[in-house]
């Protein structure tokens, strides 16, 4: 369905195009090093959007990025402040002009390759026309200056309602999903594209800086300001970046294999967070048991001292709201759980556009029903029984779970509605090669991103029949089909 490819696709046709027509007048041309399309050389503006099926104008094309640097010189919590984003990418077709996806804030200068550049903005685009085009296939750096609005919001009409930068009493956390990275720094919005980020954050003294990854650096200014370096180590998308600023504990603990676990606490909420905190190593060995060893070089929880209503699967430091940690223990590791397997499903493995959101959302809700009724929470097998009598009513009100309706992606379709395809497909190959499926599909795209298309594929190709026909119906049809091994269970009639 999606056309965010069409470009390169259009540029590959070009190319084709013209080695036939040079073979049909000068003879056979080696294959090896056909020449270039003289028109694929030709500057053309950069695609607005990559034309995902929800968001069609997030992302962009013509071009990848191979780093984001962000310099933060951060203040308070309400308090806009000085900062740069440094892009380095690669020209995927000779540009004229290009696009970042970019909101709120206020924009001082962009310079390409150090040379001014002319930028406009649109809408959620900054339109970037250089001083001289870009030739494909060459490197180039941009620097975007502006002052950050960290009171920027963006809404959406579900349990999180605010996202983008989320203030706290004595600092900052960052809710990117699905498209709020925008709002913190320009880039390539989109989760099919990930690149490494390196964080340069000067905070007040006193405050902590964190973000994905590793801290790198932590220098003493004149003047008793702090300045904080991170690094990703892996590439990230942007919808997965966590930079978080306020008076901190670092609690340092690890997990299986020796895994480093960093948790970052607000200080007065370091102790009545620790007991269910001390349970991430247990999680890390259940899931590994499950899916197979954990696919980054750390991971912590950051407990977010704000009422927020549901927490974020950040790269290597999962965002949990505190309240998410004081309540009762089955509650707190089904989110601790959650987020956990994201960092395998959404996170390790991304998806391609957002309509694949299921992939992410209902693997993370099937483990964590899993996990849950080992450790003294609801009958999984009753919770889908449940969610399948509302099926065709979620089909109605927010489309098939392959297939959303509407931007409003998360809704309960992407979680128990989505679990329930997984546990549709065990109960049709059994168990032993429904974990074989997983644990293929988790390596097989380990750092890549995926499409629904993939995971049938993969899931034929692991059970050694071809299930697109048993699948196609669950994802996409206006029906929810029979459960196998269920014939009792029944479909509430559609409301509405
Ligand atoms: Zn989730």
């Amino acid at each position: 369905m999606s056309t965010f490819r069409t470009p390169r696709r259009r540029a590959r046709l070009a190319l084709a195009v013209a080695v036939a027509a040079t073979a049909a007048f000068t003879g056979p041309v080696s294959q090896a090093a056909p020449a270039p399309s003289p028109r694929a050389d030709v500057p053309s503006p950069g695609a607005a959007g990559l034309g995902d099926p929800v968001f069609p104008l997030d992302g962009n094309g013509g071009y990848e990025v191979s780093r984001y640097t962000l310099d933060f010189d951060w203040q308070a919590p309400s308090t806009p402040f000085e900062a740069s984003t440094t892009i380095r990418a690669t020209a995927t077709q000779a540009l004229s002009r290009f696009d970042l996806d970019f909101a709120g804030n206020a924009l001082h200068t962009v310079t390409v390759n150090g040379t001014t550049a002319a930028a406009v903005r649109e809408g959620d685009e900054l339109v970037i026309t250089p001083r001289t085009p870009l030739p494909r296939g060459k490197a180039f750096t941009v620097k975007i200056t502006y002052t950050a609005d960290p009171t920027g919001i963006r809404h959406r009409d579900d349990a999180i309602e605010d996202y983008g930068w989320i203030p706290t009493p004595d600092g900052t956390v960052l809710y990117p999903q699905p498209d709020g990275a925008k709002m913190i720094f320009p880039s390539n919005d989109h989760p099919s594209r990930r690149a490494p980020v390196t964080f340069h954050v000067t905070t007040p003294a006193g405050l902590t800086a964190v973000a994905n990854g590793r801290l790198t650096d932590r220098a003493e200014l004149p003047g008793g300001r702090v300045k904080w370096t991170y690094d990703s180590e892996q590439p990230v998308a942007t919808q997965l970046v966590q930079l978080a600023i306020g008076r901190f504990t670092s609690v340092e603990s690890t997990g299986p294999h020796g895994l480093p676990i960093r948790d970052v606490v607000p200080d007065d909420l370091v102790a009545p967070t620790a007991p269910y905190r001390a349970l991430t190593a247990e999680h890390l060995a259940w899931l590994e048991d499950r899916l197979g060893p954990y696919p980054f070089d750390r991971y912590g929880l950051l407990v977010g001292d704000t009422d927020l209503g549901v927490a974020l699967e950040t790269q290597t430091l999962s965002l949990v709201p505190k309240a998410d940690l004081l309540g009762d223990r089955v509650s707190a590791e089904r989110n601790q759980v959650h987020e956990l397997a994201h960092q395998w499903t959404g996170d390790s493995v991304g998806i391609s556009t957002w309509s694949d959101l299921w992939l992410s959302e209902g693997h993370a809700r099937f483990y964590e029903r899993l996990y849950s009724e080992e450790h003294g929470g609801a009958g999984f097998e009753e919770a889908m029984r449940t969610a399948y009598a509302s099926h065709d009513q979620w089909r109605h009100d927010y489309g098939a779970p392959a297939e959303p309706t509407e931007p409003n992606l998360f809704k309960r379709m992407r979680y128990d509605g989505s679990a329930l395809v997984l546990y549709a497909l065990r109960e049709k190959v059994g168990d032993a090669t429904f974990r074989k499926i997983e644990r293929a599909w988790v390596s097989t795209y380990r750092g890549r991103s995926a499409r629904t298309r993939d995971y049938v594929d993969l899931a034929s190709k692991t059970a050694g029949q071809d299930l697109g026909g048993f699948l196609h119906p669950w994802l996409y049809g206006a029906k929810t089909p029979a459960m196998p091994n269920h014939p009792d269970w029944t479909v509430d009639p559609v409301q509405g």
